[in-house]
């Protein structure tokens, strides 16, 4: 294999594409187009929106289901549609090496399909509820908001025909949203049966017809390949065009505007902040009636719409399952999500954030402090770098971390049994009888959690000890000298150890 040599990239706020740069000799590997690292320290973003998922899921009832990323190119062909954008343009297909066309999943849905038919999910009790996390993959142009990887969270009750089901699962998906402190508005249109649709399309080409020389390229393969695709336009000379479009509302028989009706009744009986929209088509083949999408409340023409699904009653048919299976369901896109609650602020929980530090001097020391800490991991959320020699190095990287109590070991503190525990906040440090740590950790950080952070520990030895230091400020809290080894209960011991301080390390988050 050739030697490659890989570099840093510079990147932008708020997003992980390493910007592209102009090689300077020497070879560099980076990112498929379209495709990201999704770093470390956006992980509690990416951790929200997946916990809100698993939250809904679990108060509805939904089970996780996990299909392969690769599957037969058949099963998109014949499900999400030939004459389709993902199917015809954008799909990652290939001949295996056996001779099968595979395709890499563009979306989800027609994978939970074809696994409730393999797997007999006919003869559970209906609806079966599924949901889905993963990454999809579409060769689409890359632009804000549009990936070739990307990641959906999806939804999907096969089974079941009634107006409720739909309207429940537009609140779910609305739902995970608004928990996030996203503000979102639901879009809903109804694109009646395969019977209405047909009249529709007849009176909607007849209008388009009159207007074809005005339509974008796109929009007159449409008007040959997928009429209803025609709505979904987003050139701004199509737009005119568009709102003067004969209405699929008017054409939906007696059945599918009852359907449709008590669909609303139950989201205005939930006050869930929608809006009907007679240009969601939703573009694939498998979408009957109730169709919906997510936007942010901010993007008014849904230029990047956050999710969106609808009923596909006749998926299970044409993929070879019982006749008459009806199914309804729902897709969000996580990166679109993940960028809203970035840009909303909102402050997140830090989920690598660590509340107890063991910083260690000594070799006896370092040994002992191993071992403690394998005890400690398991009750705590805990950090160190026991790589490290330099105690100030350790302390440093101990304040960077934002600890709550500092856990320190030297030498004297291996021959006597003891421990040394400081409080970050004030500051304040105390020897501790090595065998009373634990006890005396869960009673401290159980005193943090009541009392806002603030547990200054006044006993008479600290005050002793806090008189005799200096102190440093390191921005957001107060911390004693540390290169006056004594403060640390290690004596004269200590100083080997503690050379010139390395830098803490930059690999904990
Ligand atoms: P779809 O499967 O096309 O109905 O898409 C459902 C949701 O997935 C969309 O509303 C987007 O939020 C998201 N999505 C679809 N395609 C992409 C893409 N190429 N990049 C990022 N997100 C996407």
């Amino acid at each position: 294999m050739p030697k490659q040599q890989l570099k840093k990239h510079t990147m932008e706020k708020g997003t992980q594409e390493p910007k592209k740069r102009a090689p300077r000799g020497k070879k560099e590997i980076i990112t498929i187009t379209g495709m990201r690292d999704i770093l470390p320290q956006d992980q509690k973003y990416w951790q929200a929106a997946i916990n809100s998922t698993h939250k809904i899921a679990a108060d509805y009832g939904y089970g996780l289901i996990e299909t392969p990323i690769l599957e037969y190119t058949d099963l998109y062909v014949k499900s999400t549609g030939k004459g389709t954008d993902i199917v015809e343009k954008e799909m990652f297909a290939f001949m295996d090496q056996g001779g099968d066309h595979i395709s890499v999943r563009p979306e989800g849905t027609p994978g939970v399909v074809r696994a409730y038919i393999q797997h007999g999910m006919i003869n559970l009790p209906q609806p079966v509820k599924m949901y889905y996390i993963g990454p999809m993959f579409r060769h689409e142009k890359p632009q804000n908001g549009r990936y070739r990887q990307f990641f959906q969270s999806g939804f999907e009750a096969i089974g079941e025909a009634g107006p409720t089901l739909d309207a429940q699962l537009i609140l779910m998906g609305y739902n995970i949203i608004n928990d996030l402190g996203i503000d979102a508005v639901v879009q809903v249109n109804s694109i009646g049966c395969t019977v209405c649709r047909e009249e529709y399309k007849k009176a909607l080409l007849k209008y388009y017809k009159q207007h074809s020389k005005a339509l974008c390229e796109n929009c007159l393969t449409r008007m040959a390949k997928n009429p209803m695709r025609l709505l979904d336009c987003k050139e701004p000379s199509c737009e005119a065009i568009k709102e003067n479009a004969p209405q699929i509302l008017d054409y939906l028989d007696d059945e599918c505007k009852k359907h449709f009706m008590k669909v609303l009744e139950y989201l205005d009986e939930l006050n869930l902040p929608y809006a009907l929209n007679p240009r969601i088509v939703r573009g694939l083949d498998y979408y009957n009636r109730t169709v919906f999408e997510y936007w942010a409340a901010e993007d008014l023409e849904g230029k990047t719409a956050l999710g969106g699904g609808g009923r596909f009653d006749g998926l299970v048919e044409v993929m070879g399952g019982r006749e008459k299976t009806p199914a309804c369901g729902f897709s969000l896109g996580l990166d679109r999500v993940v960028s809203k609650i970035r840009e909303s602020e909102v402050l997140m929980e830090e989920i690598y954030q660590p509340d107890i530090f063991l910083a260690q001097l000594g070799e006896s020391a370092k040994k002992k402090a191993l071992v403690l800490y394998e005890k400690l991991r398991k009750d705590f959320k805990m950090s160190q770098a026991f790589y490290k020699d330099s105690l100030k190095a350790q302390l440093e990287q101990a304040n960077k971390l934002k600890v709550k109590y500092t856990l320190i070991l030297g030498q004297k503190e291996v021959s006597d049994g003891t421990i040394m525990l400081r409080d970050m906040n004030g500051a304040v440090q105390e020897v501790i009888d090595f065998n009373k740590i634990e006890a005396e950790l869960a009673k401290r950080l159980e005193k943090y959690s009541g009392d806002e952070g603030v547990a200054v520990i006044d006993t008479e030895e600290t005050k002793a000890a806090m008189s005799s230091k200096k102190k440093h400020d390191y921005g957001d809290r107060v911390v004693e000298e540390t290169n006056d080894f004594q403060d640390f209960g290690g004596g004269a011991s200590f100083g080997g150890d503690d050379a010139a301080g390395d830098a803490p390390a930059s690999g904990d988050y």
